[in-house]
């Protein structure tokens, strides 16, 4: 029995009391959209799961997260997307404009597209789940292989407690300490700068339904409505000198605030950038106007190469990674939320093929439950792999069309575009399928 013959050491090599062990079923570490999407899919199949997240409360960094089709898809398997649709604006046209090349393109919006403010996407996962779900201030800081006997992974949080899980999923983010278990290399940075926010017109936002992006030279810009009086904003910029890491306080998503200072040179360089291309007076007083509060300065964004993906270990025994964990992605295909969303649908559907009744069941009944869950990570890791691996291929061309100064790497950037179907959205239509 794992409660009675597995008394874990502390760090001094001292056997930790009893009372202080901690044995659970499924334990998964990190409450964002991942986790959370994770926790609510088990959920729904009837499995018990405990989220683990290191900060007080919920988080909703990076202020609003546009959901193509395919993220729609995996939040009605999680029976909240009805709900969540009642928060945002259905875009009906993106328009695109190319200031330095005066072209402009108007299309009406294929398959659905909605934009939605972050905080609105986690209370609705977190409010989905049983009491006592999550586990708020709980930050863990070392991971290790259980006994042998077993498939599981013992869980060390920074105050020094431990507890065991005989099933972990990894949803804590790019620099996720399951992935560094598992023997993943750390992301790489993405040289770049991303300054988002949301502007509030009390009287009504002038932009209806329409998602518009500028793609000046080297930079960005994008503006989506959320509601009938909230719009969406963000610039990302490639930046190639130290000279934007000087300006601003280093940033990266896992951070949680923007100093007020970082938040208003943000909009000062916004402003700077939106006027040398002369873009529309309107386009400039979204950014202007942007509620203060609202503002995150990013000057450090991660990405793990696609061709890291490829071969990269996603599983160990019954430990497994999920979200940017996994496949942390650069912004600039909108996909790494909603890919989130598609492995918590996939993760959910195979485990509880494989085990019904969840995994809280006695162990010492079923001798081959541990293998079938080990099976069952594994079938996830192999529908989720060739997927992760188009969507981060595609974020990261679309990432070196932006920074692009030859014609050489433009046209090849293009073309592997071309392939992928990323003009016409093809990736954002996929289906990951039910639960
Ligand atoms: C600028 C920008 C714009 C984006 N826009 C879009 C978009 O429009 N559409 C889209 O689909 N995606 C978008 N993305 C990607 C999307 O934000 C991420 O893919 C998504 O948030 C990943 O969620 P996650 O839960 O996997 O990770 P995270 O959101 O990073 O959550 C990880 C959680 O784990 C917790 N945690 C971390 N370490 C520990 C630990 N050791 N112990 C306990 N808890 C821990 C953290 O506190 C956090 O709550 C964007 C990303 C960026 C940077």
């Amino acid at each position: 029995m794992w409660r009675s013959s597995f008394i874990p050491k502390d760090r001094s090599g001292r056997r930790k009391r009893p009372d202080m062990e901690d044995v659970h079923g499924v334990v998964i570490v990190g409450g964002g959209i991942g986790g959370l999407a994770t926790a609510l899919a088990l959920h729904r199949k009837g499995i018990h799961s405990l989220v683990l997240e290191k900060s007080e409360t919920l988080r909703a960094d990076g202020v609003a997260i546009s959901i193509h089709a395919n993220g729609w898809r995996a939040l009605d398997s999680l029976a909240v997307g009805t709900e969540l649709r009642e928060l945002a604006t259905l875009i009906t046209a993106e328009h695109r404009v190319w200031p330095q090349q005066n072209k402009t393109t108007l299309a009406p919006t294929r398959k659905e597209l909605r934009c939605l403010r972050r905080k609105d996407l986690v209370q609705t996962l977190a409010n989905n789940l049983p009491a006592g779900a999550i586990r708020f201030g709980c930050h863990i800081a070392a991971i290790d292989a259980a006994d042998p006997s077993s498939h599981g992974a013992v869980l060390t949080t920074v105050d020094g407690s431990t507890m065991k899980a005989k099933v972990l999923i990894g949803c804590d983010g790019a620099n996720s300490v399951v992935a560094k278990f598992l023997g993943l290399s750390r992301p790489s940075q993405l040289p770049c700068l991303g300054i988002l926010g949301l502007t509030s017109y009390p009287k009504g936002q002038p932009f209806g339904s329409e998602y518009l992006h500028l793609l000046g030279k080297g930079y960005a810009f994008g503006q989506i409505p959320i509601t009938g009086n909230i719009v969406h904003f963000y610039i990302n910029m490639s930046i190639q000198s130290t000279e934007l890491k000087k300006s601003f306080k280093t940033r990266d998503c896992d951070d949680t605030d923007t100093t007020k200072d970082d938040a208003s040179k943000g909009k000062d360089y916004a402003l700077q950038k939106l006027q040398e291309c002369q873009c529309p007076a309107e386009i400039a007083e979204t950014v202007r106007r942007s509620d203060p509060e609202s503002l995150k300065i990013l000057t450090r964004m991660w990405y793990r190469p696609p061709w890291r993906l490829v071969l990269g270990r996603f599983q160990r025994g019954n430990v497994t990674v999920a979200g940017d964990a996994m496949h942390v992605m650069g912004p600039f295909n909108g996909q790494g939320g909603a890919a989130a969303l598609e492995d918590a649908v996939v993760l959910a559907r195979s485990l509880s093929l494989a085990v019904p009744g969840g995994v809280d069941a006695p162990m010492a009944t079923d001798h081959g439950l541990q293998e079938k869950i080990g099976a069952a990570i594994g079938r996830y890791v192999q529908e989720r792999r060739p997927r992760v691996v188009k969507l981060s291929l595609e974020s990261f061309v679309m990432g070196a069309l932006l920074g692009a100064k030859s014609l050489v790497k433009k046209v090849v950037c293009a073309a592997i575009l071309g392939i992928l179907g990323s003009k016409s959205r093809f990736q954002a239509n996929y289906d990951c399928g039910s639960l």
